[in-house]
């Protein structure tokens, strides 16, 4: 059998934008460039050493029909919903939530040596589940699985599966793979990425040659930078003299109509109509 491997089809440099009540973020979809990579829709990237930009957060907001994912890298985020969870996501630690049919949230980011850094990701829900029930997966640092290749290469696997290693978020409708990848210079990472599957590489740290095989160099991508993948059924990375740190990504697209506004993501205009009702007929949060 061979294996196909996905080339880099485009880089997106991600651009600084101010959100919530005023953090400032590095985000590469959606953008002019890069609405929705199908069924992710929002990347973004967090990071600062001044509390001035993020200190304000995430007050009190809801959403419907998608799943926010919070990885930290670094400093800690505390949350608190409608349905009476409440803890923090510190560094190394991810929070995989399923909004379903609605939850009303704040994330409030608390600095940690003034130091703050991490991604969130949205994820779509399809139609026969954007009504479901709120679900929260909350993985602490400490459960999510790092393997240590013996080139020095590193790969924390919070969903999907590599080298036999299963991440710890599992029965997402996506199939999802999220990993953490991080190469030492003049290193190289390869694994399998599922045929027809959306996949993409988000460079945070340093450069790497992305989708290089044994015949094709690869496209040399540079921190910060959303590298989109083409179709395939590996991926594979290098580095030269500089080290890279990347997120690779990737999910079963859904194909079905998006309707967006805010933080609500569903199929039909009407329902983002109704979503809007239920906020303000108090009957959102069930
Ligand atoms: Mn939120």
């Amino acid at each position: 059998m061979n294996l196909q491997p996905r080339k880099v089809v485009e880089v997106i440099e991600p651009l600084v934008v101010m959100e919530g009540a005023g953090v400032r973020l590095k985000r590469s979809m959606p953008t002019r460039r890069l609405d929705y990579l199908d069924p992710f829709l929002l990347l973004d990237h967090f990071g600062s050493d001044d509390p001035a930009d993020y200190i304000a957060g995430f007050p009190m907001h809801p959403h419907r029909g998608i799943e926010t994912v919070t990885y930290m890298l670094q400093g800690i985020v505390e949350h608190q919903d409608s349905l009476g969870n409440a803890g923090r996501i510190g560094a190394g630690d991810v929070q995989w939530m399923t909004s379903g049919r609605g939850i009303m949230h704040q994330e409030m980011p608390q600095p940690f040596e003034g130091k703050m850094a991490g991604f969130q990701l949205w994820v779509n829900l399809p139609a026969r589940l954007k009504m479901t029930r709120p679900r929260y997966q909350e993985i602490s640092s400490a459960l999510i699985p790092e393997i240590r290749r013996e080139d020095g290469v590193k790969i924390r696997v919070i969903a999907g599966q590599v080298d036999d290693v299963r991440g710890p978020v599992t029965d997402i409708a996506a199939d999802p793979t999220y990993l953490d990848v991080s190469l030492p210079a003049h290193a190289a990472f390869s694994c399998p990425v599922h045929s027809g599957h959306t996949a993409f590489a988000y460079v945070f740290e340093g450069q790497g040659a992305l989708g290089a095989t044994e015949t094709d160099g690869g496209k040399s991508v540079s921190h910060p930078a959303l590298a989109v993948l083409g179709d395939g059924d590996t991926f594979q990375a290098r580095t030269a003299g500089q080290p890279a740190r990347f997120l690779l990504v990737s999910g079963k697209p859904l194909h079905e109509p998006i309707a967006r506004y805010g933080p609500f993501v569903m199929n039909t205009r009407q329902e983002i109509e109704q979503a809007l009702r239920d906020l303000q007929d108090g009957t959102f949060v069930q």
